[in-house]
């Protein structure tokens, strides 16, 4: 569905569309919107729309604010929902410079830019398929979202205990309606918490079709009175919300992973690609759990990871390989959340997995036993490093990672370590409840 820029108008115009967004995202992973009335749809077709990018997080400097969007053909939709004012269609954007250079702060282009790294290794896709989880919480009278969750169902629970049932369906139409072909959709572990799984995509639309899935499922979420949310561990005690990454190269040959003579019928290329996630977890975690409410999720207990291990037979590791092979040969990273920027996570997998490659690096062995139930000394002793407890340890080992943050970029690396640095000192400034329950009486 490559369209012309005089389809384009002429689908507009048929559709009644009378809003054309602009959308992009900013260092955090949030959606940015401009909207322009579609009396300006020829600037819009013609690159000529600007924004102050000053405003945005992690991008410009005041002096060079002015920056042009350019919008990507390739993901004109019209949103299926009724909209008071008439329809509105939106284009996901490239960022440019007003000289018409791609902006090296638009994560967008920097993983344009990490996959033609990735073309020179001699590949032609990554294949990227998330699992991303959400919770559903009530909203009260004033549209505030509460802390009451929509039901109490639990994994794979049917109706009448699932009552976020008849939203999710709703989510899933509307999402086939926008072309996501969803594969499943179920209840997950969480009372209220569920998971909607969609095809699998080559990196730069699979990250494009996460952003416009939250924006989905939040605005449907809406009609039905519940707030969305995609915060890792919004409740704790109970299960926190991950967003799994499948992913497999493709090269000529088809997938590059699988090798029906290889060990465990997978190819080199998937080992030394799964050594140099494995070698660069620790930094790569402080992009997949960007945020301080993240290593609340990342605790035993709760099907999330802890430890840097893999294996192909049980769910504690971070990285697994599920059985499938041939065409669907994969490796499943299990550490990623929802808060993710996914332009970021991607393209720092990548570049993580092709250092590996580079370097020939061979997978420590895997472990197949349940990693929770070993001693700390049965761990060193099997090489099975922690991941990062918080965010300012894994902001510690991204500063110290030259691969992950050459997958960055100079540019991008400085806006995402400002800002997080920023973050864990409002955070580390907080008191907690927590705290005075169990101190102020105490001391
Ligand atoms: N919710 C779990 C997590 O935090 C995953 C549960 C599952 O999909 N098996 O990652
Ligand atoms: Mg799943
Ligand atoms: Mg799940
Ligand atoms: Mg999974």
């Amino acid at each position: 569905k490559n369209l012309t820029a005089a389809e384009i108008k002429q689908i507009t115009a048929e559709e009644n569309v009378q809003f054309l967004r602009l959308m992009f995202t900013d260092i955090n992973g949030i959606i940015k919107n401009v909207e322009v009335p579609i009396s300006q749809i020829d600037k819009v077709l013609a690159n000529k729309v600007m924004f102050d990018g000053s405003s945005i997080d992690g991008f410009v400097r005041i002096e060079e604010s002015d920056m042009l969007l350019i919008p990507d053909l390739s993901t004109f939709l019209i949103f299926p929902w009724e909209a008071e004012h008439g329809k509105v269609a939106r284009l996901i954007c490239d960022i440019h410079t007003p000289d018409g250079e791609p902006f090296i702060g638009d994560p967008r282009n920097n993983l344009r830019r990490m996959m033609r790294e990735m073309q020179a290794a001699g590949f032609s896709r990554f294949n990227i398929g998330p699992e991303p989880e959400f919770f559903l919480f009530k909203l009260d009278e004033n549209k505030q979202p509460t802390l009451d969750l929509n039901d109490d169902g639990g994994y794979f629970d049917f109706a009448p205990v699932d009552l976020g049932e008849n939203c999710r369906r709703d989510i899933v139409l509307e999402l086939e309606k926008l072309g996501f072909e969803v594969e499943a959709s179920h209840h997950e572990v969480g009372a209220g918490q569920h998971e909607i799984d969609f095809k699998y995509a080559d990196a730069l639309e699979a990250a494009d079709n996460i952003q416009t899935f939250k924006l989905v499922v939040k605005t449907i979420a809406r009609k039905y009175d519940l707030h969305a949310t995609f915060m890792p561990k919004p409740l704790a005690n109970i299960a926190g919300s991950g967003m799994h990454i499948n992913m497999s190269l493709s090269n000529a040959a088809g997938n590059a992973f699988y090798d029906a003579n290889g060990n465990e019928q997978l190819s080199s290329t998937a080992e030394h690609f799964l050594a140099g996630i494995m070698d660069h977890a620790r930094a790569l975690t402080a992009i997949n759990n960007p945020i301080v409410n993240s290593y609340k999720r990342l605790v035993p207990g709760f099907e999330a990871p802890v430890y840097i291990a893999w294996s192909g037979h049980n769910r504690s590791p971070l990285i697994r390989v599920p059985q499938a092979r041939g065409l669907a040969t994969r490796l499943e990273l299990r550490s990623v959340d929802p808060s993710a920027n996914p332009y970021l996570a991607i393209a720092s997998i990548l570049g993580a997995g092709l250092a590996g490659l580079a370097a020939k690096a061979t997978p420590v062995a895997p472990v197949n036993c349940n990693i929770y139930d070993l001693t700390p000394e049965q761990r060193r002793a099997a090489q099975i490093e922690d991941l990062p407890s918080t965010l300012h340890n894994a902001l510690k080992a991204l500063e110290a990672d030259e691969v992950v943050k050459a997958a960055l970029g100079p540019h991008l690396y400085q806006s995402f370590m400002e800002s997080k640095r920023q973050e864990w000192s409002a955070y580390r400034q907080t008191v907690s409840g927590w705290e005075r329950k169990q101190y102020m009486m105490l001391y």
